[in-house]
């Protein structure tokens, strides 16, 4: 599992679907950029939770609300005051929070090191390089591994024991500075609120604190009678956005799992009060509904219902957890907000924020039915189980393993690349270049002769692509090409003027 998890975070940075952020300074912990392959990848999983809620629902329009919103929001949403780390309630078990937090961000920096040293080596081996053996063999590495475990094993030992004074004496030991002091003493540790602040113009101090916001949903709220009289909206209607989202997490680990700046997609649905748990069914259905329809099998994904562990605007509330490489984990949440933040941001503003009904002319504050997926999560949920490794079968008999992403094909970042069999004969690469530019007016296509077919075929199926056509000499006379198949390996004799339905019927969802 642990190697699986290796393989894919590897796998994400050599073929451009995700770095480090600020790698060349040695990155930025829990913030990631997304490559050219990954950009495309994410953008087609955003559209298609777009199309899904907003193009296919008469009753759910689209929003895209500030980051910067006025300090009250988050004094009404409860983010300024009971955005804290549950896990921190006593003296002593902070500290040993906080002491585990450091020499994880150590560990971290370290393995860092690691892959600095696995990336060069990848290169400067290619296709012959053995990861493990280097791990083992290479004196630096192997000497970075050999810390790691050492600083793992003690850690634990020092946790499990709730040893403080091991623990203090590891700090000095690893001479660790703490970030937020600039000391090696941790003995005081402050309250730690999960929300980036920053300062609005010249205006000091309280007045001017401005927060990057922790979730898209309040802007959504703020916006809710805006957005009612001017789409003349009548109850049940939905509110959907997608966006960055800011939190200072403590414990930022597992690569795109918990990061410091992601983007969340999420609905608000305005109801009638009392019928919150008919729509909470309903949405917990439909949205697992919409995991499944990408192929997602069933067994990767289950409920986790809070039950009677609530947050304070809920009272009813259930996660989408997906198998990820380290175990079942939340991948979006379905919560029955009640009237919780319309309620308190009426409260704090003065203003209504109340539905007129105008069957039964009464006004009140509607109730709120949420889904919040992490953009950034399903996209770890989608690479992780489409990253497959097969044994295949050459044309020579010969056995290979091959590195491909079985995506489905409507989020594959390319559709279909166009490889002429040789790159020197100009008529092939004439009619390659040719379809390639007929394709590319319909879909994101690649043309690709940098390498021999074999080579060009591998580097499409590790980045997803679900067709390739190569163009050789017999194409010339007939107009026919091969059309290779990503998941069956097949390869079929097609006409050129039949290649875009044929990708058509595979890419549409
Ligand atoms: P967790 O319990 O994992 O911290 P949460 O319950 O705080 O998540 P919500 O506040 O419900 O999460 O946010 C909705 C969704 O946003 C989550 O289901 C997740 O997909 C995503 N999300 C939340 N925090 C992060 C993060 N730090 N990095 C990436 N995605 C996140």
């Amino acid at each position: 599992q642990n190697d699986l998890f290796k393989k894919l975070v590897a796998h994400c940075k050599e073929y451009g679907f995700i770095y480090q952020s600020s790698e060349i300074y040695d990155g930025l912990s829990a913030v990631y950029d997304y490559g050219p392959y990954g950009v495309e990848l994410k953008n087609n999983l955003k559209d298609y939770w777009w199309k899904s809620m907003v193009q296919m629902h008469d009753n759910i329009v689209g929003l895209d609300s500030a980051i910067f919103m006025h300090p009250k929001t988050w004094k009404a949403s409860g983010h300024v005051d009971a955005f804290n780390d549950p896990l921190i309630d006593n003296k002593d078990s902070k500290r040993r929070f906080r002491a585990d937090v450091l020499i994880e961000e150590h560990m971290e920096k370290i393995e860092g090191k690691i892959d600095k040293e696995i990336t060069k080596a990848r290169k400067r081996f290619g296709d012959d390089f053995d990861e493990a053996m280097y791990r083992e063999t290479n004196p630096r590495v192997s000497g970075y591994v050999k810390e790691l475990s050492e600083i793992e094993a003690r850690l634990g030992a020092a946790m499990s024991n709730s040893d403080l004074a091991d623990l203090k004496q590891m700090i000095e030991d690893l001479d660790i500075t703490d970030p937020d002091t600039g000391s090696r003493n941790w003995t005081e540790v402050r309250q730690f609120n999960l929300m980036f602040s920053t300062q609005l113009g010249n205006i000091a101090g309280a007045e001017g604190k401005l927060y990057l916001r922790p979730e898209t949903a309040q802007g959504i709220f703020v916006n809710f009678l805006n957005v009612q009289k001017t789409t003349r909206q009548k109850l049940p209607f939905g509110i959907a956005q997608i966006g960055k989202a800011f939190r200072n997490e403590i414990v930022a680990r597992q690569f795109i799992f918990r990061m410091r700046e992601f983007e969340q997609m999420e609905m608000q649905y305005f109801i009638k009060p009392g019928e919150q748990m008919k729509w909470y069914e309903y949405w917990k259905e439909t949205r697992l509904k919409w995991h499944l329809a990408l192929g997602t099998p069933k067994e990767m994904l289950r409920f986790h219902d809070h039950g009677e562990n609530l947050a304070h605007y809920a009272d009813a509330a259930a996660d989408i957890q997906f198998n990820f490489p380290f175990g079942f984990k939340e991948l979006e949440g379905i919560h029955s907000r009640t009237d919780f933040d319309l309620g308190a941001h009426q409260e704090l503003s003065g203003k209504k924020l109340q539905f007129f009904d105008p069957e039964t002319k009464e006004s009140y504050v509607p109730y709120v039915l949420e889904t919040s997926i992490g953009c950034d999560r399903m996209f770890l949920a989608t690479m992780s189980q489409a990253l497959q490794e097969e044994t295949v079968t050459g044309a020579n008999g010969k056995e290979s393993t091959r590195e491909v992403l079985k995506l489905h094909p409507a989020l594959s970042p390319i559709k279909c690349a166009i490889l002429p069999l040789k790159r020197n004969d100009e008529r092939l690469v004439n009619m390659a270049r040719d379809i390639f530019n007929n394709l590319r007016l319909s879909f994101n296509v690649q043309y690709d002769d940098t390498g021999s077919i074999g080579k060009l075929y591998r580097r499409q199926d590790a980045i997803g692509t679900p067709f390739c056509v190569t163009v050789d000499f017999e194409a010339l006379d007939d107009q026919t090409v091969t059309l290779r198949d990503r998941d069956t390996l097949e390869q079929e004799r097609v006409h050129v003027d039949q290649l875009e339905e044929i990708i058509r019927k595979r890419v549409d969802m």
